[in-house]
């Protein structure tokens, strides 16, 4: 019970709910998902490219060829890339930060994988021509942003920085933002 009132969104009520619901559950099923639950733990890491999750070295975006390698999607989370992938406007790949710049909460540029997203731009072959930010739309996405903007402006001059088109709510997450408004936000990115 209480570790299940640990997980995300789920209070005291909500972990008694889940409980009896186990209470009730086969044997079989139960074990399904313990064995569902270690499965993640053992087995879903970093993508060694992107930092999405991965069952393995590299995630299933990074493994597949159709995906056009001269566009670079920066997301803050691993859950940002599922609703980006739900509007069907995106083909390129990703590059997963790990949180935004928040120096009063002590997250500053190192503690992202800014140096990762530099080195990948730097040695791409064939050449990175875009690169989106789709941080989230709080003061930390936006400072994220810009701060890269900004970076990249000196270290590759000749790529494309764009950011998501305005109609996403402001000072939203994301992961929680509708795919009709993300498919518009991502179709009329402009640059930065
Ligand atoms: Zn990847």
């Amino acid at each position: 019970m209480t570790e299940l009132g640990k997980l995300p969104g789920v209070g005291n009520r909500t972990a008694q709910r889940l409980a009896f619901h186990l209470l009730r559950t086969s044997a079989q099923d139960a074990n399904a998902l313990a064995d569902a639950i270690r499965d993640v733990k053992e087995k879903i890491g970093p993508c060694e490219v992107c930092f999405n999750l991965a069952e393995g070295p590299r995630c299933t975006i990074c493994l597949d060829e159709r995906r056009d390698s001269a566009l670079i999607c920066v997301v803050e989370e691993p859950a940002d890339v599922l609703p980006i992938e739900r509007t069907h406007e995106y083909r390129g790949r990703y590059h997963v930060l790990g949180g935004a710049l928040s120096p009063i909460d002590g997250v500053e540029p190192e503690d992202l994988k800014l140096v990762q997203l530099y080195a990948r731009v730097e040695s791409a072959d064939p050449p990175i021509e875009e690169i989106v930010l789709a941080t989230n739309t709080t003061t930390t996405g936006e400072a994220t942003a810009l701060h890269i903007a900004d970076a990249l402006r000196h270290r590759a001059p000749g790529v494309a920085v764009t950011r998501l088109a305005s109609g996403l709510p402001v000072g939203g997450d994301l992961e929680y933002a509708d795919e009709v408004t993300l498919g518009r936000a991502f179709a009329g990115r402009r640059a930065l």
